[in-house]
């Protein structure tokens, strides 16, 4: 059985397997993105935040 599980970024859904360096994040952009997102939350530049894209779908884990 394959553990699967939302990427953090995206929601998109990831195997939580070895092969998968980036897990729990689906890409290595995701995992970036999740990164920068970090960085500015602790440095606080200027305040030229973009949000990611969201499309407003339930993250409900009652599949
Ligand atoms: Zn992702």
């Amino acid at each position: 059985m394959i553990t699967v599980v939302k990427c953090p970024t995206c929601g998109k859904e990831v195997r939580w397997v070895p092969e998968n360096r980036f897990r729990p994040f689906c890409s290595e952009r995701c995992k970036q993105i999740d990164l920068g997102a970090w960085a500015n939350e602790k440095y606080k530049i200027d305040g030229s935040d973009e949000a990611p894209p969201s499309d407003d779908t339930s993250r409900d884990d009652l599949n």
